[in-house]
């Protein structure tokens, strides 16, 4: 598990890094063939980029990995993971340092190509343990990092029908799951005014960026403890001498629930019919609520114990906490299927250049999800 994760860790996977994502698929699929079932890389959806110049772009994506195995059983399971990181092909952190005999430090190690090699090898351990019971679909994604716009579509298919869901990102050190998990939404709004001399003749023109911070405005007094609103970024704009005719701003929406989500969803409408009328501009809304709230519902609970409960004969304490923090689990959890997102390893300061795994977590995580799978398959949750 160790060597596969260093070799994994070692080719650069940023989400915009097709060729080092092409690389590292081709690894991942070559490692999962191990397994039965039937394996492919898929293409998934296109996803859209709003410019600071107000152009739209479509986005390419790495491929995904998508692995079908016993679809007639009578248990199903869905696994999920990524390939791609935060860190770009031009990052500085690119490299493996041991930073102790247990805490290896480097790109990806922890999320989640530590989490990867456990998956891996926990499924490879309950088929030599011969489960004909279990049929299941991994899917290893290539864009999570950026909010999984590509794969999407992909995840809730694979996840239709499925009893339980195990999701690779990681626990944090002393081994503490996420429990509930907020929602995200992130939009690009596009605010299309008129240019005109700002001495000669002004009220020709249309203020783009005065339409946009009333936008700005309007949303973020409309927060509430369940509705986080983050306006957080105005481009557009130009010389003191123009009326601007161009603004896009940028707002990151956090729901509570799913009621939180039709609010904003209303908020957003009426907001920005409003200030289009007022200042005459042309208002264009990109973006979604991407990452539903994950909230434990009676499903995810009795998931949460079955985990719990393989730990304990693992000698194990298995707990978890609520966080804001987002991931492919809050999908599936969306798409109805209960899932525990942090069976990866243990390890820490992910997202930084102090990202690091702890490595007796690679064998010790590896024999809870192959116990937890092995109870599913013997129908623990029928
Ligand atoms: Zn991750």
């Amino acid at each position: 598990m160790l060597a596969r994760t260093c070799a994994w860790s070692e080719i650069n996977s940023g989400t915009r890094n097709l060729s080092g994502l092409a690389t590292i698929a081709g690894l991942l699929a070559d490692a999962f063939s191990v397994l039965p079932g039937s394996l492919s890389l898929v293409d998934g959806d296109e996803a859209e980029n709003v410019g600071i110049d107000g152009g739209v772009t479509r986005l390419a994506h790495g491929q995904h990995l998508r692995l079908t195995v016993r679809p007639e059983a009578p248990v199903q399971m869905l696994l999920t993971g990524h390939m791609d990181t935060v860190y770009p092909a031009g990052h500085a952190f690119q490299s493996l340092t041991w930073r102790d005999a247990n805490t290896l430090n480097g790109p990806g190690v922890a999320d989640m190509k530590g989490g990867l090699s456990v998956m891996l090898e926990a499924l490879r351990v309950v088929e030599d343990a011969g489960t004909p019971s279990l049929g299941y679909e991994v899917i290893i994604n290539s864009d999570e990092e950026t909010g999984s716009f590509s794969s999407a579509r992909l995840i809730a298919d694979a996840a239709r029908g499925k009893h339980a869901a195990l999701t690779y990102e990681p626990a944090l050190p002393d081994g503490t799951l996420a429990g509930a998990r907020g929602g995200t939404g992130n939009f690009s709004i596009l605010v299309r005014g008129c240019a005109a001399h700002a001495g000669r003749n002004p009220e020709d023109g249309r203020n783009a960026i005065v339409a946009a911070s009333e936008i700005a405005l309007r949303l973020h007094e409309a927060r509430s403890p369940r509705l986080s609103v983050n306006p957080a970024r105005v481009d557009g704009g130009g010389p003191n001498n123009v009326v601007p005719d161009l603004a896009v701003l940028r707002v990151n929406f956090r729901p509570g629930d799913a009621g939180e989500i039709e609010r904003a969803r209303r908020l957003i409408a009426d907001v920005t019919a409003a200030a289009a009328t007022r200042h005459d501009v042309h208002v264009e809304v990109h973006g979604s609520f991407n990452r539903p709230p994950k909230p434990i519902d009676h499903a995810a609970a009795r998931l949460f114990a079955l985990v719990k409960d393989a730990g304990l004969t693992l000698d194990l304490n298995v707990a978890w906490r609520d966080t804001g923090g987002v991931c492919d689990g809050n999908n599936i959890a969306a798409a109805g299927v209960p899932v525990v997102d942090t069976m990866g390893v243990r390890g820490g300061a992910i997202h930084s250049s102090d990202e690091f795994l702890l490595v007796d977590s690679l064998t010790e995580r590896a024999a809870l999800s192959a116990l937890t799978i092995k109870r599913i398959a013997e129908g623990a949750l029928l």
